[in-house]
């Protein structure tokens, strides 16, 4: 067994080097963080005409910066639905644990700079607690509502208990993650109180705007009908990010989007 040994060696201080050098330009990472079975898209003020698919995707992110990582998004909780038969009343799965694929690049979530999530729903918060040891930046209004009175009855927050006693910068309104206009937290509020989008910048491939759940399916945009429990303010905060698009040359990547997220690159692959 002494070669298999070798080489699992091998692999660990690969992994080591990886993410005890950090690269000189951007990557972002592309996780595969569930797949949401069979929702409504009257929920979302449209008909089952007005979309390609009923089931969403559910990536998570990784963006390494040669001043540190940010990971944006946590996915559904690993424990709770990484098996055959998925978990929730309609069997939302993942296939691989989030965990495991960040293990593939290189990485253990306490070696992670930064956590932001676009918010509180336990499909973007679901393994939040493995994060807790990370800095967590987090829209003041969105802290509030995690960890205030009165939260609905569809909110874990167990899942994120531990960030809490997080390091935590508290921001309201946009954020420059690592201080060179890179990676920008956008406030985007209306689907939750601070909820917030992500804008990333990439030498390589132009700039990305990841929507959080500013956006679920791309016939919202086409139709420009706004989720049934969203706020109004949903409606200011799209026409605060589509501006934001249009003035970077933009692409969109609509998180829940399943056929949008087919095409996307997935970890270990990155973009640059
Ligand atoms: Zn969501």
């Amino acid at each position: 067994m002494r070669p298999f040994r070798a080489i699992v060696g091998i692999s660990v201080v690969v992994a080591a080097a990886l993410c005890a050098t950090p690269p000189r330009s951007m990557r972002m990472y592309v996780f595969d963080c569930a797949t949401l079975k069979d929702r409504d898209p009257a929920n979302y003020g449209l008909t089952r005409q007005q979309v390609e698919s009923v089931d969403m995707s559910d990536p998570c992110f990784l963006i390494v910066h040669p001043r540190g990582t940010l990971r944006w998004e946590t996915g559904l909780n690993d424990a709770v639905y990484d098996r055959p038969e998925g978990g929730g009343a309609k069997h939302d799965k993942i296939d691989k644990s989030l965990k495991s694929q960040l293990a593939a690049v290189g990485y253990q979530p306490k070696d992670i700079t930064y956590l932001a999530i676009s918010h509180l729903h336990g499909d973007h918060s679901g393994n939040a607690n493995d994060y807790a040891g990370s800095t967590w930046i987090a829209q003041k209004a969105e802290r509030d509502y995690m960890f205030g009175p009165g939260l609905p009855e569809n909110i874990h927050p167990n899942e994120y208990a531990a960030l809490k006693n997080s390091k935590t910068k508290l921001i309201t309104g946009d954020y420059d993650v690592f201080g060179d206009g890179s990676v920008m937290l956008i406030l985007t509020p209306g689907h939750t109180p601070g909820h917030q989008s992500l804008l990333v910048k990439l030498p390589k491939t132009g700039a990305v705007v990841l929507t959080g759940d500013l956006y679920h399916f791309p016939g919202e945009r086409t139709f420009h009908t706004v989720p049934v429990n969203d706020k109004p303010e949903t409606v200011a905060s799209r026409a605060k990010l589509e501006a934001l698009i249009q003035k970077n040359n933009a692409q969109l990547w609509i998180q829940h989007d399943m056929i949008g997220n087919r095409k996307l690159k997935k970890s270990p692959a990155y973009y640059e």
